[in-house]
């Protein structure tokens, strides 16, 4: 069982993405339609990325959205998350009209998406670079409450075909992409800047709630807390990769939005269910070998308590989420920020991160359908499969009887401690 794992650690992960060509698509991302996968449709998008020191004072003002395309921009991503069967009921705002549009994407498993995305680009770079957002084409295709997003593109590279992946695997709601690099202006950001923090730029969503990606994640909040977002199935997570100098021992860091505090790390150590430390269990059990932290286990400092969309998930007023952290009493966990170096990044490890979510959150299928034991997923026309995962445990627990996967399973929390 040992060896399975090792096998899988040892392989050549690095590089899987990178040393990829970058498809010939010319200059408009409606190429990337012709993508056979939701992931390399992901990965062509990324390549019209605002790239580094793009902007300038002038050419980041004119590329922002005035009002009435910032209001465009958060009602059809609305839209988008109403859609039952059919993506071109939706209608394109006319603010938006001619440089954005909504398609029907089918890739070659037969599953489709609704695809909101930037049509324009100059020189391989989107002229305006607010995002791109991808839901299921039908309800029914929808098995989970869980809102998977990639917010630093281009720099955090692989994220936005890894989180394509997740996405559809594990039948969440909703894919949001953002459209510009984080160092697509050099600026420090106007909402979160101290001299100390470097690499917080006008252009990073992570700290500047004036970029696009924070308008479209309060619509996706706001639309899923309307309906419910109980913890046992639904969450918000955002996928970021590291650098293998950061944080050096941390293959995966998980944070709720909350840091080192005393406070904080008990947040994380008491006994109560919260959807970021059962994603860490997964993790952790389906990769033993490696640190899959939480801020408690070590000192890795990228615990997004300044995620300004952390911070709103987490109860923070809209309007006060530039200068107010989150605090302990009002964390849910349903915000999960996720840090992981590139091996956890690549295509090998797709399937294990799919599984892990898949385990961590459970179904909401629509009335009539019941989960596929084979996938994981609402289906109709199927028996009711067993409580387990069984991709899960095919890659979990190779030629394991279901007693022993059991009994193993009691004794991961253990291993956990150690
Ligand atoms: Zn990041």
């Amino acid at each position: 069982m040992f060896g399975f794992w090792l096998s899988h650690l040892t392989l050549p992960l690095l590089g899987l993405w990178s040393s990829q060509p970058r498809s010939d698509v010319g200059d408009s991302p409606s190429l990337c339609l012709h993508s056979k996968t939701l992931e390399r449709l992901a990965e062509c998008l990324e390549e019209f990325i605002v790239p580094r020191g793009y902007y300038d004072r002038v050419s980041y003002n004119a590329a922002q959205p005035d009002t009435l395309q910032r209001t465009a921009w958060s009602n059809i991503i609305s839209s988008l998350l109403h859609v039952d069967g059919n993506c071109s009921s939706i209608q394109v705002p006319i603010p938006l009209k001619g440089f954005y549009d909504v398609v029907t994407f089918t890739e070659n498993t037969g599953a489709s998406f609704c695809v909101f995305f930037e049509l324009t680009a100059d020189c391989h770079a989107y002229r305006k670079g607010w995002g791109a957002m991808i839901v299921p084409a039908r309800r029914e295709a929808v098995s989970r409450n869980v809102h998977i997003s990639a917010p630093h593109p281009g720099f955090d590279v692989g994220t936005p075909a890894q989180a394509a992946y997740i996405f559809k695997a594990t039948g969440s709601k909703s894919l949001l992409i953002a459209g510009r690099t984080r160092t697509a202006f050099l600026n420090p950001s106007p909402c979160i800047s101290t001299p100390s923090l470097s690499g917080y730029y006008e252009t990073d969503p992570a700290p500047n709630n004036r970029e696009p990606f924070f308008d479209a994640s309060l619509v996706i909040y706001d639309w899923q807390q309307r309906r419910g977002c109980p913890s046992s199935t639904c969450a918000y997570i955002q996928m970021h990769g590291k650098g293998s100098s950061t944080c050096p021992l941390d293959q995966i860091f998980l944070s709720a939005g909350l840091g080192h505090s005393s406070t904080s790390k008990a947040w994380y150590i008491n006994s109560n269910d919260r959807p970021v430390k059962r994603l860490r269990g997964h993790l952790q059990l389906a990769l033993p070998l490696w640190n899959v932290s939480l801020p408690p286990d070590s000192s890795c400092a990228l615990t997004a308590t300044r995620n300004v969309v952390g911070r709103y998930i987490n109860g923070v007023n809209e309007h006060s989420v530039c200068h107010t952290g989150a605090g302990p009493s009002e964390v849910s966990g349903k915000f999960i920020h996720v840090e992981q170096d590139d091996t956890s990044r690549g295509a090998e490890l797709y399937m294990m991160w799919a599984a892990a979510v898949r385990r961590t959150f459970g179904t909401t299928c629509v009335e009539g359908m019941s989960v596929d034991p084979n996938t994981g997923l609402c289906a109709y026309s199927r028996p009711r499969g067993p409580a387990g995962d069984p991709v899960f445990d095919s890659v979990m627990f190779p030629g394991l009887s279901r007693s022993v996967r059991v009994q193993w399973l009691m004794w991961v929390p253990l291993l956990n401690d150690l």
